[in-house]
């Protein structure tokens, strides 16, 4: 008999039909996940907002915790936000911050519009310095990464140093649109990218610095970790 090294499962039902089915199942949108998406529309924001798949994934994160303090980095047109804000109790906070002003300016608009001006404050500005600024109303107890991807290693240094013991962390774009695997130094122009997605997975995966880490195979890598 031969070993077998890795334990993979290899079944793959994951079709266009069953995932539409799931998603209907658990993540109903209502008029306010629409909204926000025409506005996204009307705005010419790019359609790369998580899917409510993912949305209601983050959802479950985040009550697992019992968050009542998020963070998100990168807002774009405020769709993850709706996610996330909804699944935070009345008295919660969601800190998001947004590189674009314009962008910030738009967003902050679209979800007072959809009743969200107290709970979520959009913090204008590049998030490896704004972080900062938030850092007195922290310790955090979720916080979710997706904005540059070069920039993954200090956003998770930084949720490393301001969430709660237990709180936890996620990540969009793990896989690195297909590229996080590959060597670095054949790699070219995307090699900066690549350095840096595979140091944060380095590092979120290591038992020493996280309690438990794993990837989610959503299409894009959803990563997770549990803080010590
Ligand atoms: N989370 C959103 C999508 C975010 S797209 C959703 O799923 O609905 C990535 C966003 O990150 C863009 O709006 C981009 O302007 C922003 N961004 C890029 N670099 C940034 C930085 N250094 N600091 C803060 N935001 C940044
Ligand atoms: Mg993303």
């Amino acid at each position: 008999m031969t070993s077998q090294k890795h334990t993979e499962n290899k079944s793959d039902y994951q079709t266009p039909e069953v995932l539409d089915y799931i998603r209907k199942s658990f993540s109903q949108e209502d008029t306010r996940h629409t909204y926000i998406l025409n506005q996204m529309q009307k705005r010419n924001l790019p359609a790369i907002q998580i899917g409510a798949s993912e949305g209601k994934i983050l959802q479950f994160l985040i009550q697992s915790c019992h968050a009542k303090k998020a963070v998100e980095i990168g807002t774009l047109g405020g769709y993850s936000a709706l996610w996330i804000a909804d699944a935070l109790p009345q008295e919660g906070k969601l800190y998001t911050m947004e590189y674009d002003p314009i962008i910030a300016t738009g967003t902050e608009k679209a979800l007072q519009e959809v009743g969200l001006a107290e709970k979520v404050s959009v913090v204008v500005g590049d998030a490896n310095k704004t972080l900062k600024t938030i850092e007195p109303f922290g310790p955090f107890d979720f916080c979710f990464i997706d904005a540059d991807k070069i920039s993954y290693p200090n956003y998770l240094f930084w949720a490393e140093q301001n969430l709660r013991a237990g709180g936890i962390v996620a990540a969009d774009n793990a896989y690195l649109f297909g590229q996080v695997h590959l060597d670095p130094h054949t790699a070219g122009e995307n090699a900066p990218a690549i350095l840096a997605m595979q140091a944060f997975i380095k590092r979120l995966s290591d038992p020493s610095c996280f309690a438990v880490s794993a990837m989610i195979p959503t299409g894009e890598g959803l990563a997770i970790g549990i803080k010590k």
